[in-house]
């Protein structure tokens, strides 16, 4: 990171541009202990944006939420390796504590279905009491090697769901409904179109029978995987012994799903709208949606811009997040550079020449080409349009991510070479036949930098796909979507 205030040109170095935006808009900041963040407020209050919106979502789909421990005992963690791969290098555990060492130690959670289903096993009896549909706000922790803010972290926040239900059909329906919910809020709030698709058996989560999720293209043309939802079949089931009598009096085990998202949904925020100014915030997910800048040279000019300023601000923030900046010591230009930064939607600039024409400035933080960035309209008209600004906005950069995306990918790439070098230096999305054979799976994975990202839902797939596997020419027999991976 560089110690002024240059961030680093997107194209010269993504990945420095990447640190200098998570510095100079303080969205994090670096913990004493390796690998863990600190989320600044500035993000925090973008999380609790994301986390209210989704939280409702949750809701309306029937969903209840509930706080479990962050220890579970090491038996738990034993119970949970007989019947699928777990975690285990990557778990912390606790062996120490109260001053002596504990007879048992305890693991801290990477992921809570070990937490979470021997005690709602007790809650089940008959199928009466299904489904069980919960919901947890939680931090937790996975002992990675390699970290980067809101991407990869050892302690992350995020939300897990964890859901029990009668038959496989059923669970299989919430594992697809909470993919859609997924993509709504990134597509409507983030402004982050994705492609939803099945992970291959060898990307797919190790608990899970099947493991859907988002894809989103980044600006530097890596996809992000964005949230995941799992059918778990009964593999969880059978190792916590969650069963369930039927109507017919049988004792079976129910079918769960889990499904989540987490704060490296900042990282993908950042990465998919974000420029050499730095940051652009869609206006659902702004802390503020509109900043006002008043300008004055004295005090005089200061009461008079003053008033005008809080007038607007009492008006608009009626129906929008707005805040004014009336710092003393620093220069309007200080004040414009720093909010364009931080990624602010929508400028309002009132200085003395505004106050006597009645007028007030609007800046837009991002415009695509054919729209003004900034314009000047009477006082009223300014405040009437805010929220249809904000909303083109939104639109706008949802649109100009959608074509950034199409633009950036290829379908129909049958030559394998090609392939390999295209997704290792254009990248972008590659879409292609696939035999279904992980061994091609894995030869490509190691002879380039791609990996098979999802099997594309219907929507996303091409209308003539190609009839062979990309890397061994054998009969297809699935569409794959390719990228460079974060
Ligand atoms: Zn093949």
């Amino acid at each position: 990171m560089s110690a002024d205030n240059e961030i680093t040109p997107q194209s010269q170095d993504f990945s420095a541009w990447y640190n200098d935006v998570v510095q100079h808009a303080e969205l994090a900041d670096h913990s004493p202990v390796r690998g863990c963040m600190v989320i600044r407020p500035y993000a925090y209050r973008i999380w609790e944006l994301m986390r209210d919106a989704l939280d409702e979502q949750f809701k309306h789909t029937g969903h209840e939420n509930a706080y479990f421990p962050l220890f579970m005992p090491q038996e738990s963690l034993d119970r949970e390796a007989e019947h699928v791969e777990g975690f285990s290098p990557e778990t912390a555990m606790v062996t120490e504590a109260g001053g002596s060492e504990l007879e048992e130690p305890l693991a801290v959670r990477p992921t809570s279905e070990a937490v979470i289903w021997p005690i709602v096993a007790d809650w089940i009896q008959s199928y009466r009491d299904l489904p069980v549909k919960l919901n947890q706000w939680a931090n937790v922790v996975r002992w990675e090697m390699r970290t980067r803010p809101f991407l990869r972290t050892t302690e992350f926040l995020w939300q897990e769901g964890h859901t029990a239900h009668a038959t496989a059909e059923e669970a299989e329906e919430e594992a697809r409904t909470m993919l859609g919910v997924y993509r709504d809020f990134m597509e409507d709030w983030m402004a982050m179109p994705v492609v939803t698709g099945l992970k291959t058996d060898a990307e797919r989560f190790a608990g899970a029978e099947r493991t859907y999720a988002c894809e989103a293209m980044m600006k530097d043309d890596k996809a992000l995987q964005a949230g995941t939802s799992h059918f778990l079949g009964q593999n969880f089931a059978k190792a916590f012994d969650v069963r369930f009598q039927s109507e017919e009096g049988e004792h079976e085990y129910v079918h769960n799903t889990s499904w989540g998202v987490s704060t490296r949904l900042i990282g993908g925020l950042i990465m998919s709208h974000g420029d050499d100014q730095g940051l652009v915030l869609p206006p659902k997910l702004a802390p503020h949606q509109v900043v006002i800048v008043p300008i004055w040279s004295d005090a005089e000019e200061k009461d008079l811009v003053m008033t005008v300023a809080q007038r607007v601000n009492r008006v608009l923030s009626r129906s929008v997040r707005v805040h004014v900046d009336d710092r003393e010591h620093v220069s309007p230009g200080a004040k414009f550079y720093e909010w364009e930064r931080k990624g602010v939607p929508l400028r309002i600039e009132v200085g003395p020449k505004e106050v006597s024409s009645q007028e007030l400035v609007t800046v837009r933080r991002y415009a695509p080409e054919g729209r003004e960035r900034k314009r000047t309209y009477g006082e009223g008209k300014a405040i009437a349009m805010v929220p249809q600004v904000l909303e083109e906005i939104q639109d706008d950069l949802l649109q100009a991510a959608e074509e950034r995306r199409e633009e950036r990918s290829v379908r129909g790439m049958e030559d394998y070479d090609e392939f390999r070098q295209h997704i290792g230096e254009k990248r972008g999305f590659v879409y292609s036949g696939w035999c279904g054979d992980g061994e091609c799976e894995e030869k490509a994975r190691e002879e380039s930098k791609g990996t098979i990202r999802v099997i594309p839902d219907p929507e996303f797939r091409s209308e003539d796909a190609p009839s062979t596997c990309l890397v061994c020419g054998d009969e297809a027999t699935e569409e794959v979507l390719w990228a460079q991976a974060y």
